[in-house]
């Protein structure tokens, strides 16, 4: 068997742990890279005694130089609001990171697979959003540092193809949730587990009448692997999500039922430039990936909430 070294930037985070493991398990030597911004030791201590599998604390602002055959650039804090935290660094950590991973899988000619973000579709026009559409995002606002640099990351890729002939993946992941989220990420899914856990107000921002489509983390991984390996020349950006789409109100009754919470609703208010809709068309990874989710809400939901019970 020929086991193929691969780099994991990002990968203590929460969708790289589960994308290390994966690797790990299909026999290949994983390397995986974090700053431990928001990543945590935690998502990947037991895979630490494992000879495949190496540890580096690197920040991807800064070059780094290996030999692999394929990297998955994940780095980037993806919670608003770590994302706004230090919105220079995150801007910093999509653009060099992309540029320093770029010339690496140029140097050592490696495959490169980018996790960008349906947050390049800004507060969509076009519903659902095929990969077509350039998106309504504003450029200056407070989620500007996110999806401008996960923008301006897509460029780069398709900058080094057509320029240095760099076999790129470029994948838009839409809202993703499941085990190894921080209990503190912020995002919706894991807010509302923790506090219904723990009988505490669940906040909604707004209304509750914005949508967004969630994806189980199970689903997303075979989807990376499946596009890092799909044929020659198919470099995206192709979309990743679950199309089935809810209203945030409906994903917090949906999370103190399962939960049996006696938690109530309150309503705060809309931070900037929420998006008030989002649905991926998934017809481009349903023709070349053969890919399509198989994880629905309340299933993906209840492994979520097993995971936080074990965990707060
Ligand atoms: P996460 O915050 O849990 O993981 C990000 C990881 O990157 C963390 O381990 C963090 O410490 C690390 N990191 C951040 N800045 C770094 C830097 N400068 N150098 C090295 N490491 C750094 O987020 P996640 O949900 O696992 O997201 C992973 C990737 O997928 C991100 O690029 C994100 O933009 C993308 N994505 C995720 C979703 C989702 O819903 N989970 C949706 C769209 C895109
Ligand atoms: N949201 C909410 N309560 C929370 C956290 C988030 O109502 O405690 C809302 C947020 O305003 C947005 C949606 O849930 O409309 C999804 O937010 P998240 O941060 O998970 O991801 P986004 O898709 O906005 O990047």
């Amino acid at each position: 068997m020929i086991r193929k070294k691969i780099l994991v930037t990002g990968g203590a985070g929460f969708v790289g742990s589960h994308l290390c493991e994966r690797l790990l398990n299909e026999g290949n030597e994983v390397y995986c890279l974090d700053n431990f911004f928001t990543g945590q030791k935690q998502n990947i201590v037991h895979l630490l005694g494992n000879p495949y599998f190496e540890l580096i604390r690197h920040d991807v602002v800064n070059p780094y130089l290996i030999e692999v055959d394929e990297i998955y650039n994940l780095a980037c804090p993806a919670s608003p609001i770590h994302y706004q935290y230090n919105p220079i660094k995150t801007m910093k950590t999509s653009v060099m990171g992309a540029i320093n991973m770029l010339g690496l899988a140029k140097r050592v000619n490696a495959k490169i697979l980018q996790a960008s973000t349906s947050e390049v579709y800004g507060d969509p026009l076009v519903h659902p959003q095929p990969e077509s559409y350039w998106g309504h995002v504003n450029p200056i606002g407070n989620r500007a540092c996110y999806d401008e640099g996960k923008r301006s990351a897509e460029a780069l890729f398709l900058n080094y193809h057509r320029q240095n002939d760099v076999d790129i993946k470029i994948i838009r992941i839409f809202n993703t949730y499941g085990p190894n989220m921080h209990p503190n990420d912020g995002r919706v899914v894991s807010n509302f587990i923790v506090q219904a856990l723990q009988n505490q107000d669940i906040t909604i921002y707004g209304q509750g009448n914005q949508t967004r489509s969630f994806q189980y983390v199970d689903d997303l991984v075979e989807g990376m692997i499946r596009l890092m390996n799909s044929r020659d020349g198919f470099t995206g950006p192709v979309n990743i999500g679950n199309p089935n789409e809810f209203t945030i109100l409906e994903l917090a009754q949906k999370v103190i039922e399962l939960t049996g919470s006696k938690s109530k609703i309150i309503y705060q208010p809309l931070p900037s430039d929420d998006p008030m809709q989002r649905q991926p068309d998934i017809s481009l990874a349903e023709k070349e990936l053969k890919w399509k989710p198989t994880i629905e809400l309340e299933e993906g939901l209840t492994k979520t909430i097993e995971f936080f019970k074990s965990v707060i």
